[in-house]
């Protein structure tokens, strides 16, 4: 299937993602950002913008959409939640993503990793704001109640897609559980800002993709973002269609109708694509 002519980015100039690599490096960081191949990473690392992933960068799980290496695991960095703190202050961020591999291999998921990343950056100035894409836990609560006890502004979980495709896209999910682990956040702390994902492509229909948007929404879910499902290699599973920008446009409106307090929809959105700006967008800054 040829490219729309929608899908065009820029390639970024080397030097301008040259210094974040660098960085990046020195500290022994991951970023989502190279794991996945996101087409934005021009834009947001010559901003000095990262999504840090954290807990390695090899995942136990086989989404079949996703760039990210599925082998064996290494064993946690034990200084990676200090490193990141250190990458936070050097860039002077004052909104932080983490997400992770899924880590089934791990007694608690990697929930512990995550609080304690939170603590190091919330130990450097509380005005950081800071959002974590967690994986699901496997439907366990308590992983979830550490993460949550620790103090995240935004707490952020992708379902994706629409349930039906789950079996070819999330072998290893189960999208009730996804749903379920949103639902469970705002219970244990109604304050907290929770956002969700969905990548569009994979052959889902408009009223399967309206059904999911009601569902985050009967979950408390605040904030949604829509965005293109894109080949990141030929292992992973093909586009199955390019949505239009003017599609994009008519969920966008109607997310804002079935009132999230921010939605983001167009073909290059991620889930943590200009992050800070849809908190401020929702109000819940
Ligand atoms: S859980 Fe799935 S989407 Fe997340 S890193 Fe692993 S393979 Fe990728």
């Amino acid at each position: 299937m040829n490219l729309p002519s929608w899908i065009r980015k820029k390639i970024p100039p080397p030097q301008s993602l040259r210094e974040m690599k660098e960085l990046l490096r020195s500290l022994s960081l991951h970023t989502v950002c190279e794991e996945a191949g996101c087409p934005n990473i021009g834009e947001c690392f010559s901003q000095k913008t990262a999504t840090f992933l954290i807990l390695g960068d090899k995942c136990t799980r086989s989404c079949s959409f996703c760039g990210v290496r599925k082998e064996n695991p290494a064993p946690l960095d034990p200084e990676e939640p200090r490193n990141i703190a250190r990458a936070v202050q050097k860039l002077r961020l004052e909104y932080v993503v983490i997400t992770s591999v899924t880590r089934d291999d791990l007694a608690d998921g990697g929930a512990s990793h995550f609080a304690l990343t939170i603590k190091e950056i919330k130990g450097l100035a509380n005005e950081i704001r800071i959002e974590v894409l967690v994986p699901d836990f496997n439907g366990s609560l308590s992983p979830l109640r550490r993460v949550i006890e620790a103090g995240p502004h935004v707490l952020n979980h992708n379902l994706e897609t629409v349930p039906r495709l789950y079996p070819e896209v999330r072998p290893e999910a189960d999208y009730l559980h996804s749903l379920g682990l949103l639902r469970e956040t705002k219970r244990l702390d109604p304050d907290i800002c929770t956002k969700s994902g969905l990548m569009l492509g994979l052959g889902e229909t408009s009223e399967e993709v309206t059904g999911v948007m009601r569902d985050l929404r009967g979950a408390g879910c605040d904030i949604l973002t829509i965005g293109q499902y894109l080949r990141p290699s030929s292992q992973n599973m093909p586009v199955k269609k390019y949505i239009a920008p003017k599609e994009f446009k008519e969920y966008e409106e109607t997310g804002k109708s079935l009132g999230f307090l921010a939605v983001a929809s167009s073909p290059f959105v991620r889930s943590s694509y200009q992050a800070h700006e849809m908190l401020a967008d929702s109000q819940r800054l």
